[in-house]
């Protein structure tokens, strides 16, 4: 389908095949069904993609096998893997205006932010691992005088990934980055709420090097195309990103089939915890980021906000003024003065606003928003919830959205204990100008991923993932690479 952009920031007519990409081909599905493709700040559908089935994931996964064995893996020298990820970085580098039009047409991230952390974060993420394609080593090691070891890291082989809608090409970046530096086959399957980006990069595949079957796009229902690939026998390695009840699922039809390996990063109700001796308007600049950013759709996002006593009330106004300029500031995701936009779909849109109800329902005090902006698509005004308890679904649950609990602490143990009060544990925000004590609290919170004054921290050379049921595993960094590699130990008698 061809979609012609007029905005502000950008102009232009972008065509994208909607079809499955599979052995280097676009094809239509075996069977399967259309599925609607919507623009989150209109609610209007902006086109149909073609979503595939079990018998698609088939021949996905035929033709990456195919692929693995014959051209791709170790057949592909590591140097030749680097070179085609360098080159899809730099087209959509040259395109990258383009990529974000399309990611904020599909989700409704404001243009500016999405053409930084988005595409910028696509970009960077590829180049990381263009240079790590390479540099994959084993060991020798000296197990006694009449025998040689050495260990060889391997690609799996057929990897299945599923990814999320919240920052599509960019967590399709993580996912294929290691995966296809390390030579193993790709089947992607993006969320098939935001499915647009992704397909546009499969356009650029095989232009850079990429053999036909190495990467292959099926898109799809979770239920159908997502539930194939984690059952499928001859698929060696999954890695998902999406929430806790999904992975739950997905581990389970891995467990049930293959045995094959999982990596999950699941959701979050990650703390911020601002003390009394912290930076206070760098901390609130940091923190209303980590609750508001993407409105609110950021795994690691610091929903629930712990402050000392002291600083409390100043706190709770910088958060209240953050949230109403937000909300001012909500609108076209194209128009530059954007700083707030809509949530990714009708269902997020409900679900959220379910969650503000209940949080007075049951008793918490509304201090700012709580409700829809506008009359066209799916805004919600960036919301904090004060005088809430623990039992509260708002401060229990993942919400995914602009909503923040603000709760007051007196001591670093209390803050700690009501910190680690949760399922979850991927990441923490923590904000003190006291380096013992930042140190102290980043090692006693039980969570993968800890920000010490600023928020979200994501570097691509950092590992990321979490604790407890936020996930198993670690995506970025070296660790990335361990991850899509199993270590075969050879040993030699001399
Ligand atoms: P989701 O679990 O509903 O869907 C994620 C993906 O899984 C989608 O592609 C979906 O189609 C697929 N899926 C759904 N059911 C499936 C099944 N039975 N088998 C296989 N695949 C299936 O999550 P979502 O609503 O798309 O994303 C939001 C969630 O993702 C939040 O909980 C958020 O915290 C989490 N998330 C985590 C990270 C992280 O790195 N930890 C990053 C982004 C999002």
């Amino acid at each position: 389908f061809t979609y012609t952009f007029d905005t502000p920031s950008f102009k232009g007519d972008v065509t994208v095949n909607t079809g499955l990409f599979i052995g280097g081909e676009w094809v239509d599905p075996v069977e399967g069904e259309l599925i609607d493709v919507y623009n989150p700040a209109t609610g209007e559908v902006i086109t149909k993609v073609a979503g595939g089935s079990k018998a698609d994931v088939d021949r996905a996964v035929e033709a990456a096998k195919q692929a693995f064995k014959t051209k791709w893996g170790l057949k592909t020298a590591g140097r030749d893997r680097g070179r085609a990820l360098g080159r899809l970085a730099d087209l959509i580098e040259k395109n990258a205006d383009m990529f974000t039009a399309l990611e904020s047409l599909n989700t409704g991230k404001v243009f500016g932010n999405a053409k930084y952390v988005d595409i910028g974060g696509t970009i960077a993420c590829l180049r990381y691992y263009a240079g790590w394609a390479d540099k994959i080593h084993g060991k020798t090691i000296e197990a006694n005088e009449t025998k040689f070891a050495y260990t060889r890291h391997e690609p799996y082989g057929v990897v299945g990934q599923i990814i999320p809608w919240n920052f599509p090409l960019s967590m399709a970046s993580w996912k294929i980055g290691p995966a296809l530096a390390t030579g193993n086959a790709v089947i992607l399957k993006p969320s098939e709420i935001t499915p647009l980006t992704a397909l546009k990069l499969a356009e650029f595949i095989t232009e850079v090097g990429f053999p036909p079957g190495s990467f292959n796009i099926v898109n799809g229902y979770g239920s159908t195309v997502g539930q194939a690939i984690a059952e499928h026998a001859n698929i060696d390695k999954v890695a998902f990103t999406g929430s806790t009840l999904t992975g739950r699922k997905i581990l389970k039809a891995a467990a049930e089939t293959n045995l094959k390996d999982v990596t999950l990063e699941l959701g979050g109700k990650s703390p911020t915890i601002i003390f009394d001796d912290a930076n206070i308007e760098q901390a609130v600049k940091w923190a209303t980021n980590g609750i508001f950013f993407n409105m609110g759709q950021v795994c690691s996002a610091g929903s629930r906000i712990f402050v000392q006593e002291a600083v409390y009330d100043q706190v709770l106004a910088a958060f209240t003024a953050t949230a109403k300029a937000l909300a001012e500031k909500a609108g076209d995701p194209f128009s530059p003065a954007t700083q707030h936009g809509p949530q990714v779909s009708k269902v997020q849109f409900d679900r959220v606003l379910g969650y503000v109800e209940s949080g007075k329902e049951q008793g918490a005090r509304l201090v700012v928003g709580g409700e829809r902006l506008g009359d066209k698509g799916y805004f919600v005004h960036p919301t904090i919830f004060a005088d809430v308890s623990h039992e509260m679904k708002i401060v229990k649950e993942e919400i995914f959205g602009p909503v923040g609990v603000i709760i007051k602490f007196k001591t670093e143990e209390e803050a700690i204990e009501l910190a680690n009060n949760t399922v979850y544990g991927l990441a923490a925000h923590i904000f003190t100008e006291n380096s013992s004590r930042a140190i102290r609290v980043a090692h006693a919170v039980e969570a993968g991923s800890i920000s010490v004054n600023c928020a979200n921290a994501i570097e691509n050379g950092v590992p990321f993932g979490g604790y407890k049921q936020s996930g198993i595993g670690r995506e970025l960094g070296e660790y990335a690479i361990d991850t899509y590699t199993q270590v075969k130990a050879v040993q030699i008698n001399i």
